[in-house]
């Protein structure tokens, strides 16, 4: 697990982006109230409305027709299902109070936490997001071409 890096630079090392998935806002994904948003924004999706169709940044497989663009980062989407994606149900992370993610051992070492599983582009491996343990998919590095 030495190659997972610790901030939520998930995929490279570049270090532009610092703002790309800070969570600390209304729209928090460790919220307790998440469940409710979850339910209430599942609610106000209309069928074959979307923010954008995702795609995977390397190999521009399209992994998303329904998302939701985060209300203050425009590089974050919130999607219901995804496409062409593998789940990681052995990388396991959770989101520290600054927002940033950090690699679980164990699921059991937060139990009263949400944890997240790496989602990854099924066609070349390119980690693409997260998975929550609502199952809700937050994707933050995609392309879009909506
Ligand atoms: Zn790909």
């Amino acid at each position: 697990m030495d190659d997972i890096p610790n901030n939520h630079q998930i995929n490279s090392s570049d270090s532009e982006d610092e703002q790309a998935y800070n969570l600390e806002d209304e729209d928090t994904m460790y919220d307790e109230q998440a469940d409710e948003k979850n339910a209430e924004w599942v609610k106000k999706q209309h069928p074959g409305a979307t923010d954008a169709v995702l795609a995977c940044p390397l190999c521009f497989t399209q992994v998303c027709f329904v998302c939701q663009q985060h209300t203050k980062y425009s590089g974050q989407y919130r999607a219901a299902s995804v496409e062409h994606c593998r789940i990681c149900d052995d990388q396991l992370y959770t989101f520290n109070k600054r927002g940033l993610m950090v690699p679980l051992a164990s699921e059991k070492d937060i139990p009263n936490q949400n944890v997240y599983r790496l989602v990854l582009c099924r066609k070349c491996n390119t980690k693409i997001g997260v998975l929550d343990s609502d199952g809700f998919y937050h994707l933050f590095h995609v392309l879009t071409n909506s």
